[in-house]
C-alpha cells in the first residue's frame, strides 16, 4: 500500500507506531515489531516524509508492519537542511491535523506533488507552507472565498473601484472564521469582532488566489515583500488554525532555519 511516512513514535523496548498517510485507507497507525534492533532491516525506511509500500496485516489492537520498500528516496530534501525542516514540519501538521481514516487519492497526490516539487526546486521559500496549509485545506473542504463579499456579494471588481474613490487600509478584509473575503461596509457591521478580520488591499487577494490556483513554481517566484510575508502568513496559519480545531504545530522551527 502506497504510504506517506508521518512520525514514528516508540512503543516498548524495540517497537515503534507509524503513522502514515496511505492511498487506500488514509490515516493510519501501524505497529513495527522490533524496529529499533540495529539488525531491524526497515528503520531506515521509516523516516518520516519518506513514500514507502507498506505491507501490513490486522492485528489485535494495530495492524501489524509485515514489509517496507520504498518508492520514491527525496535525495534533494535531505540534502537540504531548510527543506528537511520544511518537509519535516509539514508531515507532522498533516498528522496533527487528520483523524485516523480519511482515505483520498486526490490528497494523497498533493502530498506526493508537493514533496516531489520540493525535492528538485533550486531554492524554497517559507511562504510555500502557507500555500500549502491554504492548500491542504482547499482539499479537506475549506476554500477560501475570495472573489467576492461573502455578506453582500459585492465583486473584487466594485470594492475596488470603490476603494480607488475612498482609500483606507485595503479593499476589504479576510475574515480568518467564515473564511473568505468582506467588503468594508459588511466588515463596518461586525461589532462584536467575530470575524476575525485582516485588511487586505489588491495584491493581497492576488497572492491568495495564486496559492490556491497556481503552481509550485509560479508560487515559487512569487514576489512578495516582508509584510505582505507576514500577513499572508498571519491569515493562513490562522485560518487553519480555526478550521482545524485544534493548535497546528510551531512554525517558529522553520522560521529559525531562515535564521542561520
Ligand atoms: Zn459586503
Amino acid at each position: 500500500m502506497q504510504s506517506l511516512i508521518l512520525s514514528r513514535k516508540d512503543f516498548r523496548e524495540y517497537d515503534q507506531i507509524i503513522s502514515a498517510y496511505t492511498v487506500e485507507q488514509g490515516k493510519i497507525q501501524v505497529l513495527a515489531r522490533g524496529v529499533k534492533k540495529i539488525t531491524s532491516k526497515h528503520g531506515c525506511h521509516l523516516e518520516p516524509v519518506s513514500f514507502v509500500d507498506l505491507t501490513i496485516v490486522p492485528g489485535k489492537e494495530l495492524s501489524h508492519l509485515i514489509k517496507v520498500q520504498p518508492i520514491i528516496f527525496f535525495q534533494g530534501i535531505q540534502a537540504d537542511m531548510r527543506k528537511r525542516v520544511i518537509a519535516g514540519y509539514l508531515v507532522s501538521l498533516i498528522d496533527r491535523v487528520l483523524e485516523d481514516g480519511q482515505g483520498d487519492a486526490g490528497l494523497f497526490s498533493f502530498f506526493r506533488e508537493f514533496f516531489l516539487f520540493l525535492n528538485s526546486a533550486p531554492a524554497v521559500h517559507p511562504f510555500l507552507v502557507d500555500a500549502f496549509l491554504m492548500r491542504f485545506f482547499d482539499r479537506l473542504g475549506f476554500r477560501p472565498l475570495l472573489g467576492a463579499c461573502m455578506h453582500c456579494g459585492k465583486d473584487m471588481h466594485t470594492m475596488i473601484q470603490e476603494h480607488w474613490k475612498t482609500p483606507r487600509d485595503g479593499i476589504g478584509f479576510f475574515s480568518i472564521r467564515e473564511g473568505g473575503m468582506v467588503c468594508p461596509l459588511c466588515a463596518s457591521k461586525d461589532e462584536g469582532m467575530v470575524m476575525g478580520l485582516v485588511p487586505c488591499d489588491e495584491k493581497n487577494v492576488n497572492t491568495m488566489l495564486c496559492m490556491i490556483n497556481g503552481s509550485w513554481e509560479m508560487l515559487a517566484s512569487w514576489p512578495l515583500d516582508d509584510s505582505e510575508r507576514s500577513k499572508i502568513q498571519k491569515i493562513a496559519h490562522q485560518f487553519v488554525e480555526y478550521h482545524a480545531e485544534r493548535t497546528i504545530p510551531d512554525f517558529s522551527v522553520v522560521e529559525r532555519v531562515y535564521e542561520i
